[in-house]
């Protein structure tokens, strides 16, 4: 993927989180068998937030890498683990064939702008899990990036600064928070290149198709949903049919302005249902 990337071909990719229930396998594993005959560059499985969830990632992403012919990206987070920790996971994947790690700070409990404290033998930021990734092995490594700026980062100018350092770290390439306005996702990418950093920015595309997801949005990524696709999704709260054409038609728009201003790349949210995503994906890859 890293090859790919550098080689500035086009990626695709697919994003699933590990379900908590049988019912909840059965849909993501349908959801990646649909992913799977389009062939994408790699899917990514988030990292829970803790316990049982952690196990269920490695669990769902060492079965994509065994049963699969897709290629998996592992997300990691420093939360909660110990450096020892984070080195045997990091084995875990590399045993099971995963080459390439997604590598985040993670959030503390209660969301992305509480206080972040530190696991007393663990890693404070992401740039140095990064460099603890890149000294076990020849992974391919990922960074988060935030076209809207990170909800505690106090400027752009320190936000820049502490991507470029990831960048500096080893990082290959970085994958966006969900935005709705490609206008931020382009000034996040000048700011970065001008910062000296030209590692491919893959944005990511989550259609937003019902006005319940928003008020969500805004808890779990501080995404800002534009007034006028919030009004219409408003307007379409009781016709479901309407709202996720609005949302498909959306996401179809701000994916083919960001392939025009040459992205490297769709990051596609699943949450493992593939339906709306694929429509997407159908509309800009016809
Ligand atoms: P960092 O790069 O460490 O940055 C965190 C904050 O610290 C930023 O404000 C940064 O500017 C600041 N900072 C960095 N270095 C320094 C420094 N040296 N001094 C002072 N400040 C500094 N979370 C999960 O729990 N599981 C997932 O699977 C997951 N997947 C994600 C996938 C993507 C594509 C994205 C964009 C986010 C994902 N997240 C996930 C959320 C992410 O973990 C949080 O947003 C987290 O708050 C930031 O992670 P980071 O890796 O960017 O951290």
């Amino acid at each position: 993927m890293r090859d790919q990337l550098a080689a500035g071909q086009r990626t695709f990719s697919f994003e699933f989180f590990p379900p908590r229930t049988e019912a909840g396998y059965k849909t993501l594993w349908e959801a990646i068998r649909r992913v799977e005959a389009l062939a994408p560059s790699f899917v990514s499985v988030t990292y829970g937030a803790g316990g049982s969830s952690r196990e269920r990632t490695v669990e769902v992403t060492r079965r994509i890498a065994a049963e699969t012919s897709l290629r998996p990206v592992a997300h990691l987070t420093a939360v909660g683990h110990s450096v020892a920790e984070l080195r045997h996971i990091i084995g875990q994947y590399a045993d099971a064939g995963v080459r390439d790690v997604l590598a985040l700070r993670g959030d503390p409990p209660g969301g992305p702008r509480k206080l972040w404290t530190p696991h007393p033998d663990g890693l404070t930021y992401a740039r140095e899990l990064v460099g603890l990734v890149r000294g076990l092995g020849d992974f391919g490594i990922g960074v988060a990036a935030f076209p809207e700026r990170h909800p505690r980062s106090p400027d752009w100018e320190s936000e820049i600064r502490h991507f470029v350092a990831k960048c500096r770290a080893g990082a290959d390439f970085a994958i966006t928070q969900m935005f709705f306005d490609a206008e931020d996702y382009l000034r996040l990418r000048d700011r970065v290149l001008r910062a000296g950093c030209d590692i491919p920015i893959i944005p990511e595309i989550m259609p937003a198709t019902d006005v319940r997801q928003i008020s969500r949005f805004a808890e779990l990524s501080d995404a800002t949903v534009p007034t006028g696709l919030a009004q219409r999704l408003h307007e379409a709260r009781d016709r479901p049919a309407d709202g996720r054409r609005i949302g498909v038609e959306h996401a179809t728009a701000l994916a083919e302005r960001l392939l025009g201003e040459g992205a490297p790349g769709l990051h596609y949210i699943t949450l493992n249902r593939s339906t709306v995503t694929l429509e997407v994906h159908r509309n800009v890859h016809p």
